[in-house]
């Protein structure tokens, strides 16, 4: 298969056949991620797209599942985006899932309406990252938008009947004070949201990012374990979900958990406090801190 760079998709969605629609991510700016610096973002032509749905048939015969990437493929034209769904639901009726990645821009730069017809035309989830609820965050970060905005972005994907995976990252205010308040904040986006998933990731740095910078200044320093489950703790205590999935599956993290909200909270929390109390990190699994 043709690729440009390297690609990354969301774990959960492992088996997909990726197909890369940009290059890169328009926004490319957040001061942890080192995914796409290496790539000027544009968007791929349609013709060569196609081409590639085309050799994907011949490489994989029938496939079930399918994500476009790369960072924030949502930044193409609705248009162009109907044609590859409708493309990709004809080449393999086998077809069930598309999934995308979606900034909070990208998703606020749509109408409403067209977000409706990208899910008419089959598009049944997009992957936001929201990473923490805290405005200082966000900001710190260089995210890109306010809280209120992603609340709004969250929300449109939603109304859309679009499934909405959401982002958050534990470990992202470093080991301060503010750790709490980011856990905290960060439980409060998601009910505000009340995404389908919500996916824990815990803090990587990577050489290359302005993160790394900061903590090669000591400006920034990743909790420890015990730090991060408790950041964990936090954050699933305060979430109020209505019906939401909650994973930390991603290798970043030190603790596998996975359960429903609220169905589960009792039983996660119940995870986290005994190893917490115990200061059991026999339990815990070695972070991957390599480009995961
Ligand atoms: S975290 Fe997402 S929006 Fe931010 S630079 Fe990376 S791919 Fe782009």
């Amino acid at each position: 298969m043709r690729y440009e760079g390297d690609i990354y998709s969301p774990h959960i969605a492992g088996d997909d056949y990726i197909l890369q629609c940009t290059i890169g991510c328009s926004h490319n700016q957040c001061t942890f991620c080192y995914m796409y610096k290496n790539k000027k973002y544009r968007i791929r032509e349609i013709p060569e797209i196609l081409q590639d749905i085309e050799l994907a048939k011949e490489y994989y015969g029938d496939i079930e599942k399918v994500f476009l990437a790369d960072g924030d493929a949502l930044s193409m034209p609705t248009e162009d985006l109907v044609t590859i769904l409708d493309c990709l639901y004809d080449t393999f009726p086998t077809l069930t899932y598309v999934g995308i990645y979606a900034s909070a821009v990208s998703i606020l730069d749509k109408s409403l309406a067209e977000l409706e017809e990208l899910q008419k035309h089959g598009l049944v989830e997009a992957h936001l990252g929201v990473e923490s609820g805290d405005e200082q965050v966000l900001r710190d970060i260089r995210k890109g938008v306010s809280r209120t905005e992603m609340v709004q972005a969250g929300r449109k994907i939603k109304a859309a009947g679009i499934n909405l995976f959401v982002t958050v990252i534990v470990g992202l205010a470093g080991k301060t004070p503010k750790a709490q308040e980011h856990a905290k904040k960060t439980a409060q986006i998601c009910n505000e949201i009340q995404p389908d998933y919500i996916g824990m990731l815990t803090i990587i740095v990577q050489p290359g990012t302005e993160l790394y910078e900061k903590s090669q200044q000591g400006e920034f320093e990743v909790p420890e374990k015990m730090e991060i489950l408790e950041e964990m703790r936090l954050m699933i205590q305060d979430m109020e979900l209505n019906h939401s999935g909650i994973t930390s599956l991603h290798p970043s993290n030190c603790i596998y958990l996975q359960g429903l909200l609220p169905e589960d909270k009792a039983q996660l929390m119940r995870t986290l406090t005994q190893i917490i109390d115990n200061k059991d990190v026999s339990q815990l699994r070695s972070r991957d801190t390599e480009k995961v």
